[in-house]
């Protein structure tokens, strides 16, 4: 029997040290993926049953790293690993990330005598403000998530709320909150029938959100322009927020997830939107998962498109960011942004727990528990914090500018090959070219190939793409987030392996 003792714990750190960078920062091979004998041989070693007696600390770590995570790969090494939009793990991340285990530290309660752990995570979320120039006096509600998914049902829920209470206040009812009184009481009091998320080509976890809060997934409605399925039709738009039995959030998609477009062209576009939104009392929410590190990019004609893209950025009410994505932080990391600090407690209070409420109720950082999902969780910013310290704006900078290049190399040289079409279709190559953010979405012209493009891009196991499907065709996409690109190594393999594909 294998007890746990302080020579255990001793023995975990040294074995922690030993393996983690070979796991995670070892120099980059040509295997990308663990082989299908390799996941076999790994599915056929889980242990199905709890034991009565453990196997013991060796027997374990054995266990994880020669049958569960085979051959040491991992995506997060891989720069050539382009499947959804993944993200790597950089250096000062990691290092961080595994403090975090070893501290245990639960961010709940701002307990300024006890714990830095609040202090840390309220100025990783001021570092990451600043890397977006976002003013950190107008986004006061600044939260670490699990994910984009959680920070829009976050951004919903924090819009829910508003436009409920603009419906009472319109009605001059009396029941203000939907998180104190329910929605359906509160909608009553609204002479609402419905609630609405108006957008276009929205994220499916915009979908995900709207069920969770009881707006619907059907209720989810793109209104796209004839000819463009990204920007809004404005009188459409205008139409829908006028309806007066339904109140309405607007969701703007920056960088959307098969082209990396954004909504909007420019500030102008924005401020439209915005101005709607005031005039009828919506909320208007971007989803910027990974979109919003376009804004990280250097002032410059090179990327002047994608940064007017991302102006219209700071108009919004509520922003979606992503961390373990560009911000190559580990699984799972978001954060959530909001310029409406009193919402937040509306929606999110933890209520009637006095053993909870230790916590300072002066000064400017506020709890976690009364302004996201969670109560006990993890310090999850820390990694965001060491990375951002470690690297600062033109660390980062320079590597969405490497990815952004990258993704562009690629682009044009698809548009240039016999075998392939970039889309959407209809782009001349410049218009291509300045388009392109860190997301490439290509098909083969010859049907047969175009049906296992992805297949067999795999399976040279150089490069891993996803697939996904565009005008009911199916596509593939090589989506480009890792530190660690080498934009003419990288292009170089890209245009092997494509190359290769398609004789
Ligand atoms: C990835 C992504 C999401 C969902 O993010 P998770 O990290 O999977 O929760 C939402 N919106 C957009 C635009 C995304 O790219």
């Amino acid at each position: 029997m294998d007890t746990i003792s302080d020579k255990s714990i001793q023995e975990a750190g040294h074995e922690l040290s030993k393996h983690l960078w070979d796991i995670a920062l070892k120099p980059w091979d040509s295997t990308i993926l663990p082989s299908v004998e390799q996941l076999s041989r790994a599915r056929e070693s889980l242990v199905s049953s709890l034991p009565e007696a453990g196997l013991g600390f060796d027997k374990t770590r054995n266990h994880l790293i020669d049958d569960i995570v085979p051959g040491l790969n991992a995506s997060s090494i891989s720069p050539n690993y382009y499947g959804f939009v993944t993200g790597g793990v950089t250096p000062a991340a990691l290092l961080a990330d595994n403090i975090v285990s070893a501290y245990d530290q639960n961010v709940q309660v701002h307990l300024p005598d006890h714990s830095v752990a609040t202090d840390v995570e309220f100025y990783a979320l001021g570092l990451l403000l600043d890397l977006f120039n976002l003013d950190r006096k107008v986004w006061v509600h600044a939260t670490t998530t699990t994910g984009a998914t959680a920070s829009n049902i976050l951004g919903l829920a924090c819009g829910r709320e508003y436009v409920l209470r603009n419906a009472v206040q319109r009605k001059g009812g009396e029941l203000r909150s939907a998180g104190e009184h329910g929605v359906i009481e509160v909608m009553h009091a609204a002479g609402l029938k419905g609630l609405q998320v108006l957008s276009t080509l929205p994220h499916s976890s915009l979908g995900k959100a709207a069920g969770i809060l009881g707006i619907g997934r059907a209720n989810v409605k793109s209104i796209p322009a004839q000819g463009h399925p990204l920007i809004f039709d404005l009188q459409r738009l205008e139409e829908e927020l006028a309806r007066p039995d339904v109140a309405s959030i607007v969701a703007m998609s920056y960088g959307e997830v098969n082209t990396g477009w954004f909504v909007t062209q420019g500030i102008e576009e924005a401020r439209e939107i915005r101005r709607l939104c005031d005039m009828y009392g919506a909320w208007l929410h971007v989803d910027g998962a990974f979109g919003i590190f376009g804004r990280v990019l250097k002032d410059s004609p090179e990327f002047e498109r994608i940064k007017k893209g991302c102006e219209g950025i700071e108009l919004a009410d509520s922003i979606t960011g992503d961390a373990h994505k560009l911000l190559n932080v580990p699984y799972d990391c978001g954060f959530f942004f909001s310029r409406h600090a009193n919402l937040a407690e509306d929606v999110f209070r933890n209520p009637n727990a006095a053993y909870l409420s230790g916590g300072s109720t002066t000064g400017v950082i506020p709890s976690p528990l009364n302004i996201g999902i969670e109560n006990s969780r993890r310090f999850r910013e820390l990694p965001v914090y060491a990375s951002l310290v470690a690297y600062g704006r033109d660390g980062y900078r320079d590597m969405v500018e490497r990815q952004t290049r990258l993704s562009r190399s690629i682009a044009g040289w698809v548009f240039d090959h016999p075998a392939y079409e970039t889309l959407p279709s209809g782009q001349s190559r410049d218009e291509l070219l300045e388009n392109t953010f860190v997301i490439v979405l290509l098909r083969a012209k010859d049907e047969a190939l175009n049906a296992e493009l992805g297949k067999r891009i795999n399976a040279t196991e150089k490069v891993f793409v996803s697939g996904t499907s565009w005008e009911g065709q199916p596509a593939c996409r090589i989506a480009i987030s890792n530190w660690r690109v080498n934009e003419k190594q990288d292009f170089a393999i890209v245009k092997e392996v494509l190359e290769e594909v398609a004789k």
